[in-house]
């Protein structure tokens, strides 16, 4: 009481004895005391308790207290509950903090509390007072404040719903969207985007559980966002920032089903036995109803999903075949061998009948002697004139009954009329020396005989038309870097403004008569032709379209491949098109892919090509949600879009655009067909002969092609002693590349080159160039008919509903049933998702090496045969990268082509050939994208590769050793060190596990990347953190 005066107030003594008290006891009496006091009367109290000088007592206070160690809550709290009562009322609070010098000592407590959340609450308070003033707020700053918040944010970063749940029902993400905001627009010079990460993290954690991004959405978060983001331009500091903001904005779009009334495909085709025989993939749920569980169940993180997004499989050993019986060919018939007798007939060779001469005036022959096709052939009225441009619009229009019309395209009268007339009548005639081996008169006859299940009427013009690589190759587009965001930010101005959206249907595959739009500036779509693939096509701005592709049929998912015309377009003008139904979680058209066009306005300028288009093309996940019937609907995952734009050359030109050169069911009927009117009968003997017919009613060709003997019986001896070489194609119909690969192939074996030749006198070749015709023709991307991955069911495949597998089979089992084990087995793929082109084979060793079996492998006996062919292909195919081949054997390939042809079969060379959808990132090519011309000097260069397997018994002339000499250089010794071939774990074509892209090595910097994101905070350590740390 030493200090009070004479006339000081009860107050003032209180207040005096309060700052000047060490005793813990005493100044909680104290405390008690003023609290009470000013708990009973109105702010007018606390304002007198300030003007007599409370604040700077319970600030002097405050520091005494602190220097107790370790702090003492039971005074501290009261206390620092009491500041903040008076605090509050004070203006200049802040300021007399300052001057009193508690700042540090509160920031000091407040850092003794963190680990205490309850004792955190009040020092923030008390803080957030202090801050009301500028200056100490500055002052706050510069005593490192902020390094404190940050730790006291992250355990809101890590899974605490419960704190995440009380952030959202308290509106936190109101008020922090506001301080993002305020931040945003005054601190114009981007000083403090710690600060706006800040915020941002913050939003993004609370955004992890649905009822956040409610909030989120509800408090307009979406535009807020959007326009800081669009707003912050182009700075390299800024861009963690507008990550930040666009993951969080990605995350909270609502997801939506995609606008379709089904998934599943839009055309069916009732199975034989359809009861007991419904296709794999077949779900009830509508996606409405899916969405509607999801957001029932769902409450949680959704990191989760981007969390599985990361490749399962990745070197996922546990696949791998470690079971030395199943290691080991094991040939043994699974059919009695009088039923393989039936395939004799697909040995014409091996019977007297060659001696007819090789060639068969009747061409094809065969039939489907073994699947009669119970479509019964409709009347058709082949028309065998060139078509004119006048009558095929007559055409079109008399379609009438069971009449099927002339089998003229509708592209092709649209595309005759801008050209003047006839233009096309003189140009077919031109074109027929200009693309070797196609012809538009034979192609429409082919195109006759073929049956769809959409029953298409028209053709495309390419296909008819015919292609020629165009002499250039053309380079990887490299990345479309910075602009993949501009493309997102736009996907989500439509929700922000979805005034400014056309959403315009102009064409739907799903309404009959097929809409089309009418008026000038949209686009016209169409796909109803062979090989077609474009259900939807949605207006979304004057030059934006959303595309959706059909679902193969009888399934819902195997979106890729797409085929469609488009007209209308104006020239010069970038058109943006958006696939927004992409199923696959990465892309090669991220890492430099181009899709496809034909125009044909060029092509009647005498530049008939299928070239490679497009720029800013980008793939990424969008808000379109999926329900995948494996899982039953539980947890969706998302659609991806492929975004490209392009700008036409020509106004009002027809065009078409594909995923890859396509390559119809047709096409390959034209080609066989000229190729047999090529050939010299004296020096080839080829036979084309039907396999079998497919479900759908066309047939599958096999084609037998080897050296015509000569009459003496050394040489017949000789032609019966040569070895089978089988090769197969295009079992999944969406990788056209398959079919360029095998078109150069029997090309180059018909040819006159001496390799060819010698090729012809040492082997007989078996070729099914198409195995899934039917996948083809109907514009599918993987499966059959039957809805089915035909590449899945060697192991036991069924004559009703996977002939073509069933009967190349049998094939192979009757050539070992006979003696005539194929020497080789090769069936050639396309690979969307890396470059280059390589093998897959099978290799008993290399296998257990790489599952790190304990089986002593030294006692183990294996030809390393299965190396010589990838080896010599190194060599001598450009394109053909020997490093990324592997010859493991996998549990989940059993059923694959390449795997039971060499268990089963016992044929040792048994191969799958991949060919990149895109371009090569080694050899020769590195650099360029694959055209069709690269194609066909694969399938041309694996022919010249199979000399080397002659190389003992073979006696060479010198000319051809130094044509192709690297053929005789490569050596056939073992990996000399256990170096297993590198596996990503996709051991086959389209691996089930996601994707296999090194993000690192293909530089690509537009990925979202939230799961690294994630892994930081979850360590503990954000970047901001450690920015601060610096400071
Ligand atoms: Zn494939």
């Amino acid at each position: 009481m030493t200090s009070a005066s004479g006339n000081a107030t009860g107050l003032e003594i209180l207040l005096s004895t309060l700052q000047s008290s060490y005793d813990v006891q005493n100044t909680l009496s104290i405390l008690q005391i003023l609290d009470e006091l000013l708990s009973a009367g109105t702010v007018k109290r606390i304002r007198y308790m300030i003007s007599k000088g409370g604040s700077e007592a319970l600030l002097h206070t405050l520091i005494n207290m602190t220097r107790i160690f370790p702090p003492n809550y039971d005074v501290l709290l009261p206390l620092l509950h009491l500041i903040i009562k008076v605090g509050q009322r004070d203006k200049r609070f802040g300021q007399k903090a300052q001057e009193i010098g508690a700042i540090n000592e509160t920031l000091n407590l407040l850092k003794h509390s963190l680990p205490q959340p309850k004792y955190v609450t009040p020092c923030l308070w008390v803080l957030k007072i202090y801050a009301t003033s500028v200056v100490t707020g500055a002052a706050l700053g510069k005593s490192g404040i902020t390094r404190l918040l940050f730790k006291l944010i992250s355990p809101y970063t890590t899974r605490n719903t419960k704190a995440v749940r009380r952030a959202v029902d308290n509106g936190y993400i109101h008020r922090l969207l506001k301080l993002y905001q305020d931040w945003h627009q005054r601190d114009t010079q981007n000083r403090f985007t710690s600060i706006h990460k800040a915020l941002l993290n913050c939003i993004k954690n609370i955004t992890n559980i649905q009822a956040g991004k409610k909030a989120f959405l509800q408090a307009d978060g979406m535009r807020v966002l959007l326009s800081a983001s669009q707003a912050y331009g182009s700075s390299p500091g800024l861009q963690p920032v507008i990550k930040l903001a666009t993951q969080v904005m990605r995350k909270c779009h609502p997801k939506q089903p995609l606008p379709l009334l089904t998934v599943r495909s839009c055309y069916s085709f009732l199975l034989p036995n359809a009861a007991d025989s419904q296709p794999l993939a077949c779900s009830s749920m509508f996606p409405q109803d899916v969405i509607a569980m999801k957001e029932d169940d769902e409450e949680q993180d959704d990191e989760d999903n981007i969390e599985n997004e990361e490749p399962v499989c990745n070197e996922d050993d546990d696949d791998l075949e470690t079971d030395l019986t199943r290691l080991r060919p094991n040939p043994q018939l699974d059919r009695a061998v009088e039923e393989l007798k039936q395939y004799e007939r697909l040995c014409p060779e091996l019977t007297g009948y060659f001696q007819d001469s090789g060639r068969n005036p009747n061409g094809p022959s065969g039939g489907c002697i073994l699947n009669p096709s119970k479509h019964k052939t409709k009347k058709m009225h082949l028309s065998m004139q060139r078509p004119s441009v006048d009558s095929s619009k007559a055409c079109i229009q008399t379609v009438t009954g069971e009449e099927r019309p002339h089998f003229l395209s509708q592209s092709w009268s649209i595309d005759s009329e801008q050209n003047g007339q006839h233009a096309g009548y003189k140009l077919s005639q031109m074109r027929r020396e200009m693309v070797p081996f196609h012809d538009p008169h034979v192609y429409t006859m082919m195109a006759e005989k073929t049956r769809s299940a959409s029953d298409y009427k028209s053709l495309a013009f390419p296909d008819y038309w015919g292609h020629i690589s165009p002499v250039y190759q053309e380079p990887l587009t490299g990345q479309w870097s910075g602009h993949q965001r501009d493309k997102i930010f736009e996907d989500i101005q439509r929700l922000v403004s979805p005034g400014d959206i056309l959403n315009k249907v102009v064409f739907d595959a799903d309404s009959l008569p097929l809409v089309t739009s009418e008026d000038d500036i949209s686009l016209k779509f169409y796909s109803h032709f062979e090989s077609g693939n474009l259900r939807k096509a949605i207006q979304i701005r004057k030059y934006e379209y959303d595309l959706i592709m059909n679902a193969d049929i009888n399934t819902e998912l195997q979106h890729q491949w797409f085929y469609f015309k488009l007209s209308g377009m104006r020239a010069g003008i970038p058109y943006r098109f958006n696939i927004i139904n992409c199923e696959k979680t990465n892309s090669q058209f991220n890492y430099g892919m181009q899709p496809v066009m034909y125009s044909v306005h060029e092509a009647l300028c005498g530049r008939p090509h299928w070239i490679r288009v497009g720029s800013d093309i980008y793939y990424y996940k969008n808000h379109y949600c999926r329900y995948n019937a494996a899982t039953r609907g539980k947890k969706e995952a998302s659609y991806y879009t492929l975004t490209f734009t392009i700008t036409f050359l020509h106004s009002k030109d027809v065009c078409y655009l594909a995923y890859h050169y396509p390559y119809t069911y047709s096409t390959l009927m034209t080609h066989l067909h000229l190729l047999e009117e090529s050939l010299n009968p004296d020096q080839v003997y080829f036979r084309h002969q039907t396999l079998c017919s497919t479900l759908g009613g066309n047939r599958c060709p096999v084609i037998t092609i080897t050296a015509s003997p000569g009459a003496q019986c050394e040489q017949l001896r000789q032609f019966w002693n040569r070895q089978y070489v089988v090769l197969t194609a295009r079992v999944h119909p969406g990788e056209s590349n398959a079919s360029w690969v095998i078109k150069g192939t029997l090309e180059f074996l018909m040819s006159n080159d001496p390799i060819a030749r010698s090729l012809r006198d040492s082997y007989i070749f078996k070729i099914i160039p198409m195995l899934n015709p039917d996948g083809v023709v109907n514009g599918c991307h993987r499966c059959s008919l039957s809805g089915e991955d035909l590449n899945r069911q060697w192991s036991d495949p069924k004559p009703d509903l996977h002939p073509t597998i069933y009967h190349t089979k049998g094939l192979l089992s009757y050539l070992r049933s006979i003696g005539k084990t194929p020497l080789v087995y090769c069936d050639y793929h396309g690979h969307s998702r890396k470059k280059n082109v390589f093998m897959y084979g099978c290799s008993l060793k290399e296998t257990l090496w790489q599952a790190r079996s304990s089986i002593d492998t030294a006692t183990l006996k294996e030809d390393i045969g299965y190396r010589t062919i990838p080896k010599v292909l190194d060599k001598i195919s450009p394109a053909f990268a020997m490093n990324r081949c592997c010859f493991l054997v996998q549990k989940s390939r059993e059923a694959t082509a390449r795997v039971v042809v060499w268990r089963e079969i016992g044929v040792l060379r048994s191969y799958t050939m991949e060919s990149t959808y895109c371009g090569c990132d080694q050899g020769k090519y590195n650099g360029l994208q694959l055209g069709t011309q690269e194609l066909e000097e694969v399938g041309a260069k694996f022919c010249a590769g199979l000399l080397k397997l002659k190389k003992e018994e073979w006696s060479c002339s010198k000319q051809l050793i130094t044509e192709d000499g690297a053929v005789f250089d490569s050596d056939n010794e073992l990996p000399n060190d256990r170096r297993v071939t590198p596996s990503d774990g996709s051991v086959d074509d389209e691996p089930p596990c996601s994707e296999e892209i090194d993000y690192d090595t293909d530089n690509c910097t537009e990925e979202d990347d939230d799961s690294i994101d994630l892994a930081a905070e979850l360590s503990g350590t954000s970047e901001d953190e450690l920015e601060l740390d610096k400071n």
